[in-house]
């Protein structure tokens, strides 16, 4: 029994009578709700059927409450950490969300989003049935449908669509995936090249940057076990699987590992690192390469793994054709080429102390195969040639051997998981040009934020388009460009947003249908956290509530509030209703591997997943489970301890047949083509890439158009100084930075967090501030290319100077046509066309306190829903990674006296323009072969091989 000792503030509210005294005799061991252990503030998973707690307003009445605890996975970022959720069983209401310590990645921790699914679920202005638009599109009316009119009115539309052969004309967009293979499985047994995601509005840039080198297009940095970190952003406080990858910085940080980081603003991140570097936006791969510069020219190089596993032969032979090919050359070569990055070239591009540089360089260095570092949104996805910065930090990890190893960073897809599959629907047979167009060869990832201008210039249409908890009307640039082409029934036939929360996209949709939060839905979910591979199954509580008390359910909406849905049943629905008598093959796909001819369900599509998923039918019959029964009382499973240098794992036997031994490159080729490089005398399985090594040279981007990035180079960005015009007082605003309780769209109907984060103000250095007499609360108005914000100043020294900042996490609004909802985050405002293309956004009433079924509604206190600025950002395609470019030249000046706080003004004339100016930059396909793109490079919803030929054979 552990004892509870009183606290000092106990203490004193004890002698001052303000609490009973707890600690007299009698009261001296008051014993702790939990065993003491490991594990110990958790309920023991034995007790989770029936768990007892006092209810914590009963004070010393001590009501007690027995609870059910069901795990599932929190959906608020894609970190997919583990949540036990609490179910009273009188009621059946869930009470509250807390860490699921079985989670392999999160390990029983969440940030404030996890247990904020509380306030999603309970949200009194949520959306509870599907509706479908009355008047026009746009026009705020709604009514009420069944689901069965849903299904039957879109599976229609699709089913013409197809017989029409128009199945570029079916898509689906995804703002947040977090559904290992879902959706492939569905549009591939479609038939249709119909996937496109927000990655380019997100990651591409760094993906690419990451790609070009090895294949894998992530990064996951064992932090734990790291002597030295690097981060390219706030990434501890509020960047990519922060929570997750939060913790183990620490653990690295309190086992001595050092941490550096580069951000321009003084996050908090920045302010628990022992090496803040301010780099000016876009010369971050100034400084990466003066350190590998420095790494290289002091011999801090891990000559093993360069010799092993970069194609340094090649590399040479392309950089110094005449020279002998010798190990030794390789090093002279590359000593010359990164001899002009010096520590003082790259202080005066980033503003960081040259000393600083060789400081931080030379302990990457000494940290060796220790040393880990990621970067993923933040510069990678702010300027013109953000992909490089993440190649040039790769180059680091490369120098230093650091590639797959115990404390360093390895390629994410050694992390990931892939469930198995019942039944693979062949690849699509289509290329759809409006996501993957001519002049993008090497985008990343789809070019979805171009979709509104392609619409525009005709390069398509789209029959029925969904929008999957996805906002681009909001989240991407240009959203009076979306609002403009969602408003166009004749560029969109049908829009279908699916949804959990209403957002300013649901707004202009023909459906909208409530999809379910965290705990209403089923999803599996796998991702890099750190070293091991695990599976987290995100399941519909209540549903799994009613059958652990004997009731089955056939529908998840049958269990969750209202008619709350889930979309992978929907999809199953779907499908079977597009392909009523089979005809089309799509039926096929959806039968139950359990049951001759019978339509799937869902717990038997998760039930084959986990009993093909290595160790854990053996794990859940230790304790007398099934797979899937396990899955659903633990809500996660381990599926490998650590993939470490997965690299060197040996090529299979069969691959080899028929194949060359080439000594000289060390190396076996097959047909032309290396299938696996020869290290410590055996075949291995290498990388992703055409050498199976990690790749200096690159060969792919000199073929396809850009021989000036054959070698990790330093691109200027477009927000490079040189490119600024000082006479007209341009400046940079950095608009990426994320705040660590909010998520884009989701979080808007999170109470708790929307209290703690209401505002985002434009930061600024308090020398600009005083050159243009602003001081902090003062209204400053922010021009962009194609229009303005209004927003408040927020003066600090904690921001670079000569460049502002605003998080994009706010500024969310309704109109007043629109149904209440998100009330604690949105301003209502009104929207006017005053001009042909030129649109005026104005609030017209901020947040306030308001009555409803929950009581804290009535106590709002804040009046600040922030300003919406990605609205008046031009779309700025790189014209190689195909990322959205995010930050922006912009003029700061206080406010005009008819300005007010939140107005937005856009001409979307003008970011028409702005679009045509950056396709200019672009070099076409085809490439090599007539190819689209190369065959090597990864693809999202990758269709037949034939289809990446321009004149394919038809
Ligand atoms: S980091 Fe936070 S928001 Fe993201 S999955 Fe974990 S608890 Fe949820």
């Amino acid at each position: 029994m552990s004892v509870h000792k009183p606290s000092f503030i106990e203490n004193i509210a004890e002698k001052l009578q303000l609490i009973p005294r707890l600690h007299d005799k009698g009261f001296a061991e008051l014993p702790s709700l939990t065993e003491p252990g490991k594990l110990t503030d958790y309920p023991p998973p034995e007790k989770w059927d029936d768990w007892v707690e006092y209810e914590a307003k009963s004070g010393q009445k001590r009501e007690k409450r027995n609870y059910m605890i069901v795990p599932t996975t929190c959906f608020n970022c894609e970190a997919g950490c583990g949540l036990l959720s609490y179910i009273d069983k009188d009621t059946l209401k869930v009470r509250k969300f807390e860490g699921n310590p079985y989670h392999p990645g999160s390990r029983g921790r969440n940030c404030a989003k996890g247990p904020a699914t509380i306030n999603q679920i309970n949200d009194t202005d949520r959306i509870l049935y599907p509706l479908r638009r009355k008047g026009k599109r746009g026009g705020g009316e709604w009514e009420q449908v069944s689901w069965d009119d849903v299904l039957d009115d879109i599976a229609a539309k699709i089913r013409t669509a197809l017989q029409e052969d128009r199945r570029n004309e079916v898509v689906y967009h995804v703002g947040r995936p977090g559904h290992e293979g879902f959706m492939d499985r569905i549009l591939q047994a479609w038939g249709v090249d119909g996937h496109n995601s927000h990655t380019n509005i997100c990651s591409a840039g760094a993906r690419f940057g990451y790609a070009i080198w090895q294949g894998f297009d992530r990064p996951s940095p064992d932090h734990a076990n790291a002597d030295f970190i690097l981060l390219i952003s706030a990434h501890l406080e509020s960047g990519h699987y922060f929570n997750p990858h939060a913790q183990r910085i620490i653990e690295g940080m309190m086992n001595g590992a050092k941490l550096a980081v580069m951000d321009t603003r003084l996050s908090n991140t920045a302010s628990m690192a022992d090496y803040w570097m301010a780099t000016y936006p876009g010369s971050e791969a100034a400084v990466l390469l003066a350190m590998a510069n420095i790494i290289i020219r002091e011999r801090l190089f891990n000559e093993k793994f360069l010799r092993d596993w970069v194609n340094w032969r090649d590399s040479l032979a392309a950089l110094n054709p005449g020279a002998a090919v010798t190990f030794d050359n390789f090093i002279a070569e590359l000593e010359k080429l990164y001899s002009e990055y010096t520590p003082e070239f790259a202080e005066a591009e980033s503003g960081v102390a040259a000393e600083t540089i060789v400081d931080v360089a030379r302990r990457i260095g000494r940290a060796g195969t220790r040393f880990s570092c990621h970067n993923w949104r933040s510069a990678g996805s702010g300027n013109l040639g953000g992909w490089a910065v993440a190649r040039c930090l790769h180059f680091l990890s490369v120098l230093t051997g650091s590639v797959g190893t115990v404390g360093g960073t390895l390629p994410s897809a050694w992390n990931k998981f892939k469930p198995a599959s019942y039944n693979t629907p062949p690849a699509q047979r289509f290329w759809n040009e409006l996501h993957f167009p001519l002049e993008y060869p090497l985008a990343h990832y789809e070019m979805s934020f171009l979709l509104p201008h392609f619409l525009k210039e005709g390069r398509g249409k789209l029959a029925v388009y969904f929008t999957r908890v996805f906002n681009p009307v909001w989240t991407y640039p240009d959203g009076f460009s979306w609002i403009e082409a969602l408003s166009d029934e004749s560029k969109i036939g049908l829009h279908v947003a699916l949804t959990p929360t209403w957002n300013e996209t649901a707004y202009f949709a023909d459906y909208v249908l409530p999809m379910g939060m965290a705990s209403e839905r089923h999803d599996l979910t796998s991702y890099e956290t750190h070293s091991g591979m695990w599976i987290s199954f995100r399941q519909p509580i209540l549903r799994e509530a009613a059958r652990r008390m004997g009731r089955e359910t056939t529908f998840t909406y049958e269990t969750n509030p209202g008619e709350v849905w889930e979309e992978d049943e929907f999809w199953f629905e779907l499908s079977w209703r597009i392909d009523p008598d089979g005809s089309l093959g799509i039926r096929n796909h959806f039968i139950s591997p359990y049951r001759e001819g019978e339509k799937i369900t869902i717990d038997e599509y998760y039930r084959y997943i986990f009993e093909h998923t290595k160790g854990l039918p053996e794990k859940a019959a230790e304790e007398g489970l099934t797979a899937l029964d396990y899955m659903r009382k633990y809500g996660a499973f381990e599926v490998e301890e650590s993939v470490f240098e997965k690299n060197m794992d040996l090529a299979p036997e069969t691959h080899l047949a028929d194949a060359e031994i080439d000594a000289e490159h060390a190396e076996i080729r097959k047909n032309g083509a290396t299938i696996a490089p020869i290290v410590d005398g055996k075949a291995r399985v290498g990388f992703n890439t055409p050498s199976k090594r990690q790749e200096l040279f690159s060969k792919t981007t000199v073929e396809w158009g850009w021989p000036e990035y054959a070698v990790p180079t330093y691109v200027k960005s477009h927000i490079h100084p040189e490119n600024l015009d000082a006479s007209k007082g341009e400046i940079v605003l950095v608009p990426t930075f994320r705040l660590p309780t909010l998520i884009h769209t989701r979080s808007g109907n999170a109470k708790w967090l929307n209290e703690i984060s209401n505002r985002n103000p434009l930061w600024m250095h308090t020398s600009d501030a005083e050159q243009w007499g602003i001081k902090t609360g003062d209204l400053v108005r922010v021009s962009t290319e194609i229009g303005y914000f209004v927003n408040r100043a927020w003066v600090t020294e904690g921001m670079r100077p000569r460049v502002v900042a605003c998080s994009h996490h706010i500024g969310r609004w309704r109109r007043e046509q629109d149904a209440e909802n998100n009330r604690w985050s949105t301003n209502q405002v009104s929207i006017d066309e005053v001009e042909p293309g030129k649109w005026k956004m104005r609030v017209v009433e901020g947040i306030g306190a308001y009555k409803s079924d929950d009581p804290d509604t009535s106590r709002i206190f804040w009046t600040d829903g922030g300003v919406h600025q990605n609205i008046t950002f031009p779309v700025h395609p790189d014209p190689i990674s195909g990322m959205h470019c995010w930050h922006q030249k912009v003029t700061v000046e206080k406010a005009h006296p008819e300005d007010k706080y939140g107005d937005v003004f856009v001409d979307t004339e003008k970011s028409f323009a702005v679009y045509k100016e950056w396709l200019a930059l672009t070099r076409s396909a085809p490439g090599p072969n007539g190819l689209r793109r190369p065959l090597w490079l990864g693809r999202p919803l990758r269709p037949a091989e034939e289809t990446f030929y321009v004149d394919r054979p038809k």
